[in-house]
């Protein structure tokens, strides 16, 4: 079904996949660099390279320290361990192609609040500086870079020779395999699931340690934190907060049920999260910009609307399929489209499809939101320079193509019923528009 097109559509795009592989380390450490040292401005990095050639790249290019692994080594622990030991709810995830149902532990808002917990108090007791963090930065992305491609390489091998379940196999092609990943819920024996790990413990949870780690790190430097700085990071932290909140929904998303473990989406997790979706304030620590109560407060509580309104989304959908679509939606009884399809093992399943209230507007109505609210916590950096936008623009290209493959996914997995919803529903992302 859906799986084969998805492998072939991910062929055709090899080169973009190498492009990926090759470019996305270098890239990680230059934002870092230009961010931190070069003031955030790209044109400085760039006469800094053309002056210095290769050389002076490999100057910028950090060795990871031993201080860095201690600190990526102690913080992977200490989630791992919470992932394992925090009490939870028992979760079912979506059924997979293959017919299984993943069971979760749902402890990520306990994990959460004990990290940002332990993590402030370290710094309160005076037991350990967060500001070391920040002046290792550049020393802990190299040596994510390097370890998290390890680890991808493992997750491969693992695939290979001891998959987890019946959600796994070969395309036949290293390089894709290696990519996109072999196994969709690849575990550590029976309860450590790898993807909650990378994808939520350590991606999302570093977002928000590290979000913290640039307020203290401005204190210690400035001996305060300017409002910029602030709307910054509580935006965010709503955000992450939300995230975790809602992490058991997540488990249903396209993250989880359907890209594989693979380079795409873990090393991106553990790489390109904590990197690029904290790049803006990088910036910040040493811009500190004040915006003056009103256009700080007038930031916040539009960016606060927009997460509240992504979270409203997801929110609906998740319990409209719940409640098997008995509960109201925007106050009245939801209309929907009843959707069948087939596993790949040849059973017959139904899913509900919600064509009113958010997802009446547009097919992918929630990434409007989610791209807003990244703006708004984005905007207090104002607009000396272009960097910091950098994650606008990437989220905002990579929900664009997102909701292409989601839709392709959906066409060849519910063919006629999918045709129905986007008769009814025209529009993919943006009503009236797109
Ligand atoms: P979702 O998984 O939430 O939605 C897509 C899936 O929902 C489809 O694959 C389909 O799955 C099901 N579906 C589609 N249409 C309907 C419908 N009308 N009614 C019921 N079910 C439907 O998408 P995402 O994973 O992309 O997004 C989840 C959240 O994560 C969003 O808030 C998004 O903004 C956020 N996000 C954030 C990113 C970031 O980097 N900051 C990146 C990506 C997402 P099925 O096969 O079950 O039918």
């Amino acid at each position: 079904m859906g799986e084969s097109k998805i492998v072939h559509s991910a062929l055709v795009t090899y080169t973009s996949m190498i492009s990926l592989l090759t470019l996305c380390p270098p890239f990680v450490i230059l934002l870092w660099y230009t961010m931190v040292h070069a003031d955030g401005s790209v044109l400085k990095t760039y006469e800094y390279l053309r002056q210095h050639g290769l050389q002076g790249f490999k100057n910028i290019w950090p060795t990871p320290s031993p201080i860095a692994w201690k600190i990526i080594a102690c913080f992977g622990a200490f989630e791992a361990f919470l992932q394992l030991a925090l009490p939870g709810k028992r979760v079912e995830g979506p059924v997979s192609p293959s017919g299984n149902i993943p069971v979760y532990k749902a402890n990520g808002l306990q994990a959460y609040a004990v990290t940002l917990i332990s993590y402030l108090s370290l710094w309160w007791f005076g037991i350990f500086d967060p500001a070391i963090v920040y002046d290792h930065l550049g020393e802990i992305y190299a040596a994510l870079v390097v370890g998290s491609f390890v680890f991808c390489i493992f997750l491969y091998i693992k695939g290979h020779l001891a998959p987890s379940s019946s959600d796994s196999g070969s395309s036949g092609n290293v390089i894709f395999d290696f990519y996109w990943g072999m196994e969709l819920y690849p575990r550590i024996g029976k309860n450590f699931d790898i993807k909650v790990f990378t994808n939520c413990r350590f991606g999302m949870m570093s977002w928000a340690v590290l979000s913290v780690t640039y307020c203290i790190k401005q204190y210690e430097l400035y001996g305060r934190v300017a409002d910029s700085m602030l709307v910054n990071t509580v935006l965010m932290l709503v955000y992450i907060t939300k995230f975790f909140w809602w992490e058991a929904g997540y488990w249903c998303t396209m993250d989880i049920a359907h890209d594989r473990a693979g380079f795409y989406i873990c090393w991106g997790c553990l790489v390109w999260v904590p990197s690029v979706y904290t790049s803006h304030g990088m910036y910040l620590v040493n811009h500190p910009v004040n915006l003056g109560t009103l256009l700080a407060l007038f930031i916040l509580v539009v960016g606060l609307l927009c997460i509240y309104i992504n979270y409203d989304c997801d929110r609906q959908r998740q319990e409209f399929r719940r409640t098997n679509g008995r509960c109201l939606v925007w106050g009245k009884a939801p209309s929907k489209i009843v959707a069948s399809y087939q596993t790949t093992s040849g059973e017959t399943k139904t899913s509900l499809l919600l064509t009113s209230g958010w997802w009446g507007l547009s097919r992918h109505f929630h990434y409007v939101p989610e791209i807003l609210a990244a703006f708004c916590w984005t905007v207090p950096a104002l607009f000396n320079h272009i960097l910091p936008y950098f994650y606008v623009l990437f989220l905002t290209i990579l929900l664009f193509d997102r909701a292409k493959r989601d839709d392709d996914r959906c066409s060849s997995k519910y063919g006629k019923y999918w045709k129905m919803y986007c008769d009814k529903v025209p529009y993919r992302i943006i009503p009236g528009i797109y």
